[in-house]
């Protein structure tokens, strides 16, 4: 991973709030500047790159057509389908377009957070605008999936790391997450599972129980249905250590399709 030829990854934004990349921006270990300049060339970050404008879409296309089957794709961000996807427009064009022009000539391509898995927030229902995730615009791609809203930062850079060590992607489960982060249950590494185990719950925010810090279950926590490794890595924040169930707030599920989100179907037909 020292190589003097840093892999180059370009990462695009569709419709969402930015708060993947925010995440990322707080990492610790490595730090981003580290990830940028030591271990990746990040080529293209429509909020992190110096340039913009026709400037940085020349350096898009660019480092696209220097590194075709090369580099690394970071989607950020749902799709819109609807109305032919004129809902988000990046340079003149239909982010779809963007998605399936770039994503045909990588050598990988990664969808960060939950909208651009499945669709998250921006699918929310009515779904006006149509969004959905990465993989039902690349169906022949292996698209693989960090849901998480936001996503835990370690997560992507493990998975880049991965790929530059063992020059290929980590193991991955039905859904094309990674293994090592989404192969186990929130619940079954929870520090209030004892609690859970033995029948001590909270049962309002800011009861006995709560303040006891007791299982959180009554309260709507998700844990037991959701999948990612929050609770090991005590992930809510980068680097802050507080994850949402360790600070008294129950998980919600937002890497979970269809826990965290009402995502409805989306057809153009
Ligand atoms: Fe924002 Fe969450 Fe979507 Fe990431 S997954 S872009 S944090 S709404
Ligand atoms: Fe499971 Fe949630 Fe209770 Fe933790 S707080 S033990 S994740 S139900």
């Amino acid at each position: 991973i020292t190589s003097p030829t840093r892999p180059p990854v370009i990462w695009i934004h569709g419709s969402e709030c930015t708060g993947c990349s925010m995440s990322l921006l707080r990492s610790e270990h490595p730090t981003l500047e580290t990830l940028i300049f030591d271990l990746i060339s990040l080529d293209f970050h429509e909020t992190l790159s110096a340039g913009a404008g026709h400037q940085a879409e020349e350096a898009l296309h660019k480092s696209v057509s220097e590194n075709a089957g090369k580099f690394i794709l970071v989607i950020e961000g749902a799709i819109p389908l609807a109305n032919e996807g004129i809902f988000c427009r990046i340079a003149g064009h239909n982010f779809v377009d963007v998605v399936k022009d770039i994503g045909e000539q990588a050598g990988a391509v990664i969808a960060i957070g939950s909208c651009a898995t499945w669709g998250g927030v921006a699918a929310m229902d009515p779904n006006p605008t149509g969004c959905v995730g990465v993989d039902e615009v690349l169906p022949d791609t292996q698209v693989i999936a960090l849901p998480g809203c936001p996503p835990n930062p370690y997560n992507l850079l493990s998975t880049i790391i991965h790929y530059l060590t063992f020059k290929k992607m980590p193991a991955l489960d039905d859904e094309n997450r990674p293994k090592f982060a989404y192969g186990r249950l929130i619940h079954e590494h929870c520090e209030r599972r004892p609690h859970f185990d033995n029948g001590r719950f909270a049962r309002k925010f800011g009861d006995e129980g709560h303040r006891q810090g007791y299982c959180l279950y009554y309260l709507g926590c998700k844990g037991p249905v959701t999948h990612a490794n929050c609770s090991t890595s005590q992930f809510g924040d980068a680097g802050s250590g507080c994850w949402p169930v360790g600070i008294g707030h129950p998980c919600f599920g937002c890497a979970e399709k269809g826990v965290g989100f009402n995502v409805p179907q989306f057809t153009t037909s």
